[in-house]
């Protein structure tokens, strides 16, 4: 059976873009045809200025989020990356591959990287090394997928070279994984800036819509997106970012092609009224099993310490291997 991994950041309030880009894929295909495996990554959200509550209180948030979307613990592993130890133990090791040189390219990195000087902060470590443990986040899994957004490719890439050159050097020991992206909204646009990914670490925002918005501020954030100078609706990531993202984001929560929808509208104002009212209805049913979720935190406390139990299992003889074949 194939193997999917994939994890998300508590960094920031999960977005439309997390959703669409990446969660209800592991809702809708992945937990029903694989054996599968969600990760809420906390130990990434240290690699920028973090506020040591704030992060415990979002994975908390991230993880209810994960289930009130409908991943099934039943059916898929559900999990918390600090209570299973077999990430950094593994990242040591790959940070032993893996070269500088590789690190300073990834285009993440050197966003992030700029963004953090801007702000007159230094950069952490562990902003450079960041991708290694995210390698090993999939690797130590033997996962076969992993289903991301566009954003993310690049490091799941490197996962996968970091495994060949690990076995090419040291022994058959890693799964050679590969990233699975949807076919539409892989990557959703800020909608003030719709030539920028919405990100959920940037946070508030008129241009972001986050899971839990309540259904008047969603058509608030919609109906104000940027648009384009022209006034025909059309489907052109280039020369029409705005309306493109609209498209995508309707096509995506109505299960239509956004290259198709471009004939149904003869205005801007259409387009956003039925793209708000798409997403309130995606949001809903989400957020009433989070309020349901929230009044009995004993259930989430109790999925991830089976799920972080469960994990541990399946990493632990990877890791081992990996260790013995390293030479340690
Ligand atoms: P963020 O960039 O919001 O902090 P993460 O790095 O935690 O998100 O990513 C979690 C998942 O959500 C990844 O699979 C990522 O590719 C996906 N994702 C994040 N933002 C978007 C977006 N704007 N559009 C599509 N997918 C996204």
């Amino acid at each position: 059976m194939t193997r999917v991994l994939s994890g998300i950041k508590p960094t920031g309030h999960l977005t439309l873009g997390n959703y669409l880009g990446a969660l209800r894929r592991w809702v809708e295909v992945d937990q029903h045809r694989s054996e599968a495996l969600f990760c809420i990554v906390d130990l990434h959200a240290l690699t920028v200025d973090h506020d040591p509550a704030r992060v415990r209180r979002l994975t908390r948030r991230a993880a209810t989020l994960l289930l009130a979307a409908g991943l099934d613990p039943e059916r898929c592993t559900v999990f918390v990356q600090s209570h299973v130890d077999e990430h950094t133990r593994l990242s040591y090791l790959l940070e032993c591959v893996a070269t500088d040189g590789e690190m300073r390219r990834m285009i993440q990195y050197k966003e992030k990287a700029a963004r953090e000087r801007q702000r007159g902060r230094s950069v952490r470590l562990s902003l450079l090394t960041y991708p290694v443990l995210m390698a090993a986040d999939i690797l130590a899994y033997g996962a076969d997928e992993v289903p991301v957004g566009d954003d993310q490719t690049q490091h799941v890439e490197l996962a996968r070279d970091l495994a060949v050159r690990f076995n090419q050097r040291y022994g058959h020991t890693f799964v050679v994984p590969r990233a699975t992206r949807p076919k539409v909204a892989a990557r959703v646009m800020n909608l003030q800036e719709p030539t920028s990914k919405m990100g959920k670490s940037d946070d508030s925002g008129p241009g972001i819509v986050h899971l839990l918005d309540e259904p008047e501020t969603v058509r608030k954030k919609i109906m104000r997106a940027v648009t384009d100078s022209g006034r025909d609706v059309v489907h052109d990531r280039e020369k029409r970012p705005g309306i493109t993202n609209l498209l995508e984001i309707l096509a995506a929560c109505t299960g239509g092609d956004p290259k198709e929808l471009c004939g149904a509208y003869a205005s801007y104002g259409a387009l956003k009224k039925d793209t708000a009212e798409a997403v309130v209805e995606v949001l809903k049913p989400l957020q009433a099993r989070h309020r349901e979720l929230c009044a009995d935190p004993s259930y989430v406390d109790a999925v991830l310490r089976a799920g972080a139990e469960r994990a541990r299992r399946t990493a632990r003889p990877t890791v081992d291997a990996a260790y013995r074949a390293i030479g340690l």
